[in-house]
């Protein structure tokens, strides 16, 4: 299998990004994972943040690297010579959204393949945003994040 990219904005990651990666990375010889860096967008961590949480954590696994992409997605993969786009999908939501972001790609790029995997049942409700309300408010959000991301939100959030 080659090369794929998993791409989206991990601010922070979750423990649904880090079984994706880990289930990715066990199909695909190499796993690009790619944080979104959004001019437009209001990110709680930097780039280097994400890029460095998201380092430390997929740090076991030989075949997974980290690279922030400011540009369009399929600019960014055709440069990097990907043309396999992992995308997390939790449920029908997720999947609507998905499907048309994948059906945007194909028109700028027909090369680029966007392959779907399903949640685990356990991460199915995890989503960063929600998440970092919770943090904001002091919530326990151990058992939804690896520890040095709770650490990290909750020094955000002190
Ligand atoms: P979010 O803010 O929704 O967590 P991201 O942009 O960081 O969004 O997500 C990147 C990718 O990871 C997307 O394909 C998203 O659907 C997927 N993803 C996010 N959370 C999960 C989860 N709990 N299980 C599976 N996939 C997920």
């Amino acid at each position: 299998m080659p090369k794929a990219a998993f791409p989206g904005s991990f601010d922070p990651p979750t423990l649904g990004h880090l079984d994706i990666i880990r289930r990715a990375a066990a199909i695909f010889d190499e796993l690009l994972v790619v944080v979104a860096e959004n001019r437009r967008k209001n990110y709680l961590f930097s780039a280097r943040e994400r890029v460095s949480m998201l380092e430390e954590l997929a740090g076991g696994l030989e075949n997974v690297s980290v690279a922030v992409c400011d540009s369009l997605i399929v600019d960014f993969l055709q440069k990097q010579e990907v043309r396999l786009l992992i995308r997390g999908v939790r449920g029908v939501n997720d999947f609507s959204y998905e499907f048309e972001l994948s059906m945007m790609n194909k028109a700028l790029d027909s090369r680029i393949e966007t392959i779907f995997m399903t949640t685990a049942p356990e991460y199915f409700i995890l989503r960063s945003s929600s998440i970092k309300e919770l943090a904001s408010f002091h919530g326990n959000v151990s058992g939804m994040v690896p520890p040095l991301v709770a650490e990290a939100l909750k020094a955000k959030y002190r």
